[in-house]
């Protein structure tokens, strides 16, 4: 029975892996090309496993940052960045209490939203951003946060992280969120080898079909800061530990 069981197991892995090579091949098959579209199916179907596992395992709605409209959301993020959530939530109430919107922050004096966000990591560069993105805002887009990554990205102090989080949760479209803790975890479980992040961005929008990708951000990288710690990952406790290769040693 169990050899019937895993000579069925086996097969129905490969009909996954051929299902998976056409689903995650962006070009017809040339010469050379079978063994990358067999390796990515592969990847695919670990992409697979795990995108399931983490939607099992955390709760269905995800955030970092409290906030109440699309301009905070937005401003939030910007100043996120080589910081802890929690230090920019212990900042902003005073901010958006004092410039509740896009024109507002725009006129705000420099010095004083530094004074304001003056506990989070580089003060400084992000005070000038968000008083220009906010001016961006008021000028260019009626004061409305913009719902492609080609526009946001024109917004000083976004980059594609901030831009990818704000289509994904503002609008609900396709969108890869690439930091620490998300990159960590997609290498320790081999859907990418890659540290650049742009690189990884590709990478797992290859793997993982669009309308999961949002959701698979989210729990990675929630999976990265309660559990795959990057020094000390709490191996025995991982529900993705078949999947991965740091567990497995290889690596
Ligand atoms: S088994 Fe360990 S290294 Fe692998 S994903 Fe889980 S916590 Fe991270």
């Amino acid at each position: 029975m169990n050899d019937i069981f895993s000579w069925m197991n086996v097969g129905s892995e490969k009909l996954e892996i051929k299902r998976l090579a056409a689903r995650t091949s962006h070009s017809a098959p040339r010469h050379g090309c079978r063994e990358t579209c067999k390796a990515r199916a592969k990847r695919a179907l670990v992409a697979e496993k795990a995108f399931t596992l983490l939607d099992k395992n955390y709760p269905k709605e995800i955030s970092f940052l409290n906030v109440k409209s699309d301009f905070q959301l937005l401003i939030s993020v910007i100043l996120s960045a080589r910081t802890t959530d929690r230090q920019v939530m212990e900042v902003v109430p005073a901010l958006f209490e004092k410039y509740p919107n896009p024109l507002a922050l725009s006129q705000g004096k420099l010095q004083d939203i530094m004074g304001i966000i003056k506990s989070v990591g580089f003060y400084r560069v992000k005070a000038a951003n968000i008083k220009q993105t906010s001016a961006k805002l008021a000028e260019e887009f009626a004061s409305r946060v913009p719902c492609t990554i080609e526009e946001l990205i024109t917004l000083p102090g976004v980059g594609r992280k901030t831009a990818n989080v704000v289509v994904g949760s503002l609008f609900a479209k396709p969108a890869v969120i690439v930091d620490t803790h998300f990159g960590r975890v997609v290498r320790r479980i081999g859907l990418t080898e890659s540290k650049n992040p742009h690189k990884i961005e590709n990478d797992i929008a290859l793997l993982i079909p669009e309308e999961k990708q949002y959701r698979f951000s989210m729990t990675a990288n929630l999976h990265g800061r309660e559990i795959c710690h990057s020094r000390k990952p709490l191996c025995t406790a991982c529900f993705l530990k078949s999947l991965c290769k740091k567990e497995l040693g290889n690596r």
